[in-house]
């Protein structure tokens, strides 16, 4: 049985790969600090017996028993409120988190696939953003934590590969949403959906002609998969390349969910990229892959899932992680 170590296995994206590994009968280590995490997203892996998870923070130095075939390494603060928050958390764990996990990966033999982001287009000047466009990054700006962060991770990345011969793998995530998204992590789409639900007012930060494309999980987890498995050790976008801007964004929840609340506006954040669409040529040729959910499709299930929620956690302000790790 092949095996993978999955960081931020209680995140997201870590979660959903978790199962996906196990629904592919790997052995799966989750890993997480549980600053961001909750795991409640992985609780129903416990019992089973492929799963292990250790709660520890890749920051520091990583041992894991035994034999390890792959390593995918998405333990990160991942939305603009997180890294605000905790900007040095979130500047570790993505270079000495990486640099660690690149040392065990070698020391394992492993492959090691990098969760990097669109946020290293910063606010592009090419769009749609190829892979081949280097950027437009503030380093000191707000975002410059998670931003730089990444483009570091990438660069350690394919130093390992070139001078270690690793074998590596770089994923550009795009906005991506679905079931066991944070309610209250300041993104849009749980936003949105938590004032609706809550019979709020919706935010829309400036004029709402900011743009952004969204990709449903399940379609982002089949593109991760698919370039883990193949043999490309450059960047490649992973997202879907349907643009929307804020307001019609928020025209759509308000249809989604039959609120009759109105929007209202707010400033817009400092560094919030002005639009944002992934190029997918990449993903279609080398891995023949393309995201097949419908927003609308995506948006339904996913409004499901906030729905299911319990009133402490759709009025709960913070993430109770928080205040514990910083105690
Ligand atoms: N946004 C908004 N209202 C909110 C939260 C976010 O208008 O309550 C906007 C935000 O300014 C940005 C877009 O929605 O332009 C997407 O924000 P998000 O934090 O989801 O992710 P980003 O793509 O900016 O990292």
């Amino acid at each position: 049985m092949k095996s993978v170590l999955i960081t931020g296995a209680a995140g997201f994206l870590g979660s959903h790969l978790c199962d996906r590994f196990i629904a592919e009968d790997f052995r799966v280590i989750g890993m997480d600090n549980l600053i961001t995490g909750d795991l409640k997203n992985i609780e129903h892996l416990f019992s089973h017996e492929q799963f292990s998870f250790y709660n520890h923070d890749v920051s520091t130095f990583v041992h894991v028993p035994g034999e390890l075939d792959y390593i995918l390494h998405f333990a990160s603060p991942a939305s603009p409120i997180d890294y605000l928050k905790i900007p040095i958390q979130t500047l570790k764990v993505g270079s000495l988190g990486t640099h660690n996990l690149l040392g065990l990966a070698r020391a394992k033999k492993a492959r090691i696939l990098v969760a990097s982001t669109s946020e290293v287009y910063g606010n592009p000047m090419v769009h749609p953003q190829t892979e081949e466009y280097w950027g437009n990054v503030n380093p000191v700006g707000p975002r410059g934590v998670y931003d730089e962060a990444k483009r570091f991770q990438e660069a350690i990345t394919m130093a390992y590969h070139r001078i270690h011969d690793l074998e590596t793998r770089i994923v550009r995530i795009f906005n991506t949403y679905g079931p066991r998204m944070r309610l209250n992590d300041g993104r849009v789409l749980p936003a949105f959906i938590g004032q609706a639900l809550r019979g709020e007012d919706l935010t829309i930060f400036g004029d709402g002609s900011q743009t952004r494309s969204f990709c449903y999980v399940d379609d982002l987890i089949e593109g991760i998969y698919r370039l883990l498995m193949s043999d490309c050790p450059y960047p490649v976008n992973i997202g879907n390349p349907d643009e929307i801007s804020i307001k019609d964004f928020a025209e759509e929840i308000i249809k989604l969910t039959g609120t009759d609340q109105k929007v209202v506006h707010k400033d817009l954040p400092e560094g919030d990229p002005e639009k944002r669409r992934p190029d997918i040529t990449k993903a279609k040729e080398l891995l023949d892959w393309e995201p097949k959910v419908s927003r609308s499709e995506g948006l339904k299930i996913t409004y499901d899932y906030f729905k299911g929620l319990s009133k402490d956690d759709l009025y709960k302000k913070e993430h109770k992680s928080f205040d514990a790790f910083f105690r």
